[in-house]
């Protein structure tokens, strides 16, 4: 069917709700999907809205806004107001729920400038929930009333919940980008916030004797979905459910995976402005340029027969930093090997780091901090790209690798299980080789995964290449994962879920 077609006959009205969203406010993966799906599916010719809290960095990166309404939410300290914009460069609107008390604050949306959750966090995005809740209800009189509201992670938990109260309701799909973030509060929080009564219940929203926002949007939706095919099934385990595996399991049925893409038009060699050599896949000598640049910023002897190792990411236990750390040692008793690492997080991460960087000072460069710039120089750069995640819902990094033609070290773990494929020797005869897989999550793992990239590096060069060219030409742009998410819309609007209230 082609495109103007379905546009015509198929396109359905999607309010999409966030706590964060690239361009206007980033803390991780969660803002790159809500920045580049909404303008995917828009391309599709859906019509999709984005609804963010008001914070001081997405009014100011909007520029030009409206107040469209001003209207009382229950339990806010003042009336809030609804401002209209749009994303200048992907043409998606915009609304800001306006609460300057709520959000009007420096720091993160989620953390003071020390770091430190906000105390009245259950409150921001309480308000921010009820907003949404009038705004797909179409009361704040826009005249726009959304099919679906697609709803993501726990500040969004309490929007499917809520809903299920209203006779004529929109459908709601609940996306986990990570299970470890819950929104759990205690009961006077609840009842602080004024929450309908019936939500306290074993169906609704308690956990464990306190209240979960991300249950609720669990239990409430019509679809849950998370970001890769493989964390879907993990989180049905104790080892990675944190404590909703059971939950997830009895909702199997409307449970699915769909894996992120990436923004093809940021994260292009040949354009990246980002980077010194542009290349391509025929021009891959270029990126020899772009090593040498890289191990130049990091204050590292430019040596072109150096196997260099990348790693750029937020410094946390999720993400096996700890585990580098261990076989950095063993890998500086072998002659040309360096690795470049970038990352911001844990203090005790950013000081052994610091401290492998004075011990090796010709082979271990590291910045802490939060560089755009250097993450794309070292995708370009590395040869190769550390991520020994204890778990990783999907993982954008690997995928900018695959696309920069560094070979992705991975553990087998939820998104990096379901698009990178370890190389051996049928994967290497059948061209599906694209980067190194392993299996548990401590070092000797990693050390044999390593040692294996090593391995080819050194022996046999011309298969490396190959592997990095099978990388090169996958796609994981963002097209195929919206036009799964249209799939799974119609399945919600078409099969609403029994209000699991009623149900007993
Ligand atoms: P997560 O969402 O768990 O942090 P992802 O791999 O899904 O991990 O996404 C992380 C995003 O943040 C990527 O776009 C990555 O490049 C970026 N990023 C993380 N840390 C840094 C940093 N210190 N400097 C620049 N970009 C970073």
């Amino acid at each position: 069917m082609s495109k103007k077609r379905s546009r015509r006959t198929w396109g359905l009205k999607i309010l999409f709700a966030a706590s964060e969203a690239h361009p206007l406010i980033k803390t991780g993966g969660l803002a790159d999907v809500a920045g580049s799906l909404p303008a995917a599916l828009r391309n599709l010719g859906h019509d999709v809205r984005l609804v963010l809290p008001a914070y001081p960095q997405a009014l100011e990166r909007l520029g030009e806004v409206e107040t469209l309404a001003t209207f009382e939410v229950v339990n806010a300290p003042e009336p809030v107001r609804l401002l209209g914009g749009r994303i200048a460069k992907s043409g998606v609107p915009v609304y800001l729920v306006d609460s300057p008390p709520y959000f009007q604050r420096a720091g993160n949306p989620y953390t003071s400038p020390n770091g430190a959750d906000w105390q009245d966090n259950a409150d921001r995005f309480a308000l921010f929930c009820r907003a949404v809740v009038q705004l797909a209800t179409d009361r704040l009189g826009l005249g726009w009333k959304p099919d679906l509201v697609h709803a993501n992670d726990w500040q969004t938990g309490l929007i499917a919940p809520l809903l299920s109260f209203e006779p004529q309701r929109p459908a709601t799909l609940f996306t986990i980008h990570n299970i470890a973030y819950q929104g759990v509060f205690d009961h006077a929080a609840f009842n602080r916030l004024q929450l309908p009564t019936p939500l306290w219940s074993m169906n609704g929203l308690e956990f464990h004797h306190h209240f979960s926002f991300i249950k609720g949007g669990i239990a409430f939706s019509d679809i849950i979905s998370t970001v890769s095919p493989t964390y879907a099934q993990e989180v049905q385990t104790p080892e990675y459910g944190y404590g909703l595996e059971g939950l997830l399991h009895h909702r199997a049925d409307r449970f699915v995976g769909v894996l992120n893409g990436i923004d093809y038009e940021v994260w292009n060699p040949n354009t990246d402005p980002l980077i010194e050599h542009p290349f391509d896949l025929d021009h891959l000598a270029k990126r020899r340029q772009n090593t040498r640049a890289l191990q130049e910023e990091f204050g590292l002897p430019p040596d072109e027969d150096t196997l260099l190792f990348g790693y750029v990411g937020r410094l946390v236990d999720q993400k096996g930093v700890d585990l580098i750390l261990q076989i950095i040692p063993g890998l500086m008793e072998r002659t040309r090997i360096q690795i470049v690492m970038l990352g911001t997080g844990d203090l005790w991460l950013e000081q052994h780091l610091d401290e492998m960087a004075e011990r090796y000072p010709d082979r271990v460069g590291v910045y802490i901090g939060y560089d755009e710039g250097r993450a794309h120089r070292i995708e370009a750069g590395c040869d190769a790209f550390l991520m020994p995640s204890r778990f990783e819902p999907c993982g954008l990094n690997q995928l900018y690798s695959l696309r920069y033609g560094a070979l992705p070290v991975v553990r087998r773990t939820g998104g990096l299980a379901d698009t990178v494929v370890d190389t051996h020797p049928e994967t290497l005869a059948n061209g599906t080789a694209t980067g190194f897989v392993f299996d548990d999550p401590n070092a000797s793992s990693l050390w044999s995964a390593v040692d294996r990239a090593a391995l080819l590096y050194r022996e046999r060069p011309e298969e490396w290449g190959k592997v990095m060219k099978n990388g090169m030409r996958q796609d994981f742009s963002w097209n195929r994962s919206a036009e799964h998410y249209v799939e799974l819309y119609r399945r919600a609007i078409a099969n609403p879920m029994p209000n699991p209230l009623v149900m007993g």
